[in-house]
């Protein structure tokens, strides 16, 4: 796998492969890998001729009080996932290379899709992202882009981004990646203590209890989310943010629920703040539930490496 840093070189790689009539396939990340990350390299690494990761920790998308400079970062590590995922190459740019002039003075946003859920208590949060997907689109060039619905309102933000300003990209949703016990993966997992690991666990159950009580029959919006509060109660290191119940496509609440909708929410767990999401549809008596996948792989040191 080769390490590029520079937006020249890596445009020109990935020129280079098109013009040879290959397929680009693209994973941005902010490193840090754990399965879920593994994931979408090997889904790129299965459809696609070139595959290129981008790490870059992304400071236009933190916010002031948020968790830039304690970020975790373990690059030798990264470099032997990526490379055992079969990556090709890896884009690793410097703070300079990407804004060269510090903040931009040009910032993409996405109206509607941006409000409420992770919008409402990031709310720089989703410019940052756009515009720097933006960039590493407009860097990396036509291609497929894969994207975890972990970070569900991210991928749907994305997409709209893409189909309003007609990029050339495929964005590609992949399946949310989970820990033997159900808790989502993150990067962010590894700021847990033991006891705080312990607890986490319980927004995946708690957002399977809610389906459980759609499959029972339960339609009323404000009775899932009641549901998933008390639950999420019976763990007191958990502070939920936001519990919310969206259609798939728009993000618009939804009540009753009907369709395809997502279950989704945001706690606080010590110094980590978790997401988390499932995605349900109903059509007549028919219930279908998208919680994801296990990997209960190695997930790597759960210490922070670099606090
Ligand atoms: P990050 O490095 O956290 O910015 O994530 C990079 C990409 O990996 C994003 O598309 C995320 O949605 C995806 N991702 C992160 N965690 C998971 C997970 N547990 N399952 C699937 N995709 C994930």
């Amino acid at each position: 796998m080769r390490v590029l840093a520079t937006i020249a070189e890596i445009r020109s790689v990935c020129e280079e492969a098109r013009r040879v009539g290959g397929a680009v396939g693209f994973v941005p990340t902010m490193g840090y890998f754990h399965a879920g990350h593994r994931s979408l390299m090997e889904i790129a690494r299965r459809d696609n001729d070139l595959v290129v990761v981008s790490h870059f920790v992304n400071p236009t998308q933190f916010g002031p009080n948020e968790d830039l400079g304690a970020y975790p970062r373990d690059l030798e590590r990264d470099t032997s996932i990526a490379t055992a995922a079969g990556v090709d190459v890896m884009f690793m740019p410097t703070v300079a290379e990407m804004y060269p002039g510090g903040t931009p003075h040009t910032t993409v946003h996405v109206a509607d899709l941006t409000e409420g859920m992770c919008g409402a208590t990031r709310p720089t949060h989703f410019d940052g992202v756009t515009t720097v997907v933006a960039k590493l689109f407009s860097i990396i060039g036509p291609c497929r882009a894969y994207f975890g619905r972990k970070d569900f309102q991210q991928l749907a933000v994305v997409r709209r981004m893409t189909a309003d300003l007609d990029l050339p990209i495929e964005v590609v949703g992949c399946p949310l990646v989970r820990e033997a016990d159900g808790l989502a993966r993150s990067s962010r997992n590894a700021y847990l203590t033991p006891a705080e690991r312990a607890a986490a666990p319980q927004l995946y159950a708690a957002l399977s209890g809610a389906v459980a009580l759609i499959r029972e029959g339960e339609r009323r919006a404000g009775a899932l989310v009641d549901s998933i509060i008390a639950s999420v109660a019976d763990a007191p290191a958990l502070t939920l943010e936001y519990v919310e119940i969206r259609a798939g496509d728009s993000l618009v609440p939804i009540d009753p629920v009907r369709g395809s909708f997502v279950v989704a929410l945001a706690a606080k767990v010590g110094r980590a703040r978790l997401i988390d999401n499932v995605v349900v549809g109903i059509d007549g008596d028919q219930v279908s539930v998208d919680t994801g996948v296990v990997d209960a792989g190695s997930d790597g040191p759960s210490v922070v490496v670099n606090p």
